[in-house]
């Protein structure tokens, strides 16, 4: 029945004490419940494990409801930045606030402490999300104030803003120039023009086109004789290549003011008016300001014009 080997194992046993033998057999015993028990783990949850999972599981789907709810905030606030940049600000005749920097993501490095181990893609989206919405806050906040400031002095503001022609239309014979990136008529390579140039005969009035301060009345190179006026909230007006100045610095000058003549002086080849509008020291197209007293017409004329234009400066 049993071959060699087994006899003499049996024989080992044998020879060992009795409580040595149990003691032996009860080892083993335990060895093996507790490599299956390592098995059984490996291949099944324990109760406890199984709890952790669900917790995991149940804490991913929070913060993915979680997310989503940044994200309908952020609809929300462009909501109202639309209704900030495309009506109150045009109702109040503000230029829209541009601060690029607000939308564009912080450094990746930014977020490079967050350790969530398997789970660190959606930590560091949820940052940049939410990082993404303060910055959204800041802007419509910083937004709001100055549409604020604006809307307590809307009277005052609506004589100061730049609105109407600074010459009489009737005398405009082209817009010879809009606001924007062209090749420059002189110098031939494509340059910034910071205004719009109206072509008239030279010696036609210009007007202040909002009540304002003048702050320089002066020869400078390339615009020849210049007036610039300080609106205040930071507005500013240029008129460029006069003939005639009629105002000096410090003097307050009332909306449709003769302030000059037009001419051809400082780089221009032609008689024409050079008109710059500035917010904050940036210049901005004068066309959106015109737009107040221009039928859709005359807009669509305007830049109907642009095409068949000449330069001159
Ligand atoms: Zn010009």
């Amino acid at each position: 029945m049993y071959n060699v080997g087994d006899r003499n194992k049996r024989g080992w046993l044998a020879k060992l004490p009795k409580n040595y033998r149990l003691a032996l057999r009860l080892f083993i015993a335990l060895v093996i419940a507790a490599l299956s028990n390592i098995l059984i783990s490996i291949w099944f949850d324990t109760p406890k494990m199984a709890s952790i999972r669900r917790d995991n599981q149940r804490l991913e789907a929070e913060y993915n409801i979680l997310q989503s709810k940044i994200r309908s905030a952020e609809h929300l606030l462009s909501d109202i930045k639309h209704r900030d940049q495309f009506v109150y600000r045009p109702l109040l005749g503000i230029d829209t606030l541009n601060i690029p920097q607000v939308y564009a993501d912080y450094n990746d490095s930014k977020y490079s402490s967050i350790d969530g181990g398997s789970y660190n893609e959606i930590l560091v989206d949820g940052w940049k999300n939410l990082d993404r919405l303060t910055r959204s806050i800041y802007y419509a906040s910083l937004s709001l104030d100055d549409t604020q400031d604006m809307a307590e002095n809307k009277e005052e503001f609506s004589t100061v803003i730049p609105a109407i022609w600074p010459i009489d239309r009737t005398k405009l014979k082209n817009v010879s120039s809009l606001y924007g990136m062209r090749v420059h008529p002189r110098y031939g390579y494509w340059k910034m023009h910071e205004g719009i140039d109206l072509s008239a005969p030279k010696g036609t009035p210009v007007y202040a086109t909002g009540n304002a301060v003048v702050l320089r009345s002066t020869w400078q190179p390339g615009y020849g004789q210049l007036i610039e006026l300080n609106h205040g909230f930071g507005y500013k007006t240029r008129y460029g290549h006069l003939s005639k100045r009629y105002v000096s610095p410090g003097d307050s000058v009332t909306r449709g003011q003769v302030i000059g003549e037009v001419g051809n002086t400082g780089v221009s080849s032609g008689s024409h008016l050079h008109y710059e509008v500035r917010f904050r020291d940036k210049t901005v197209n004068p066309i959106h300001y015109f737009n107040k007293d221009m039928s859709p017409e005359a807009y669509m004329d305007l830049m109907n014009q642009l095409d068949k234009s000449t330069t001159n400066n």
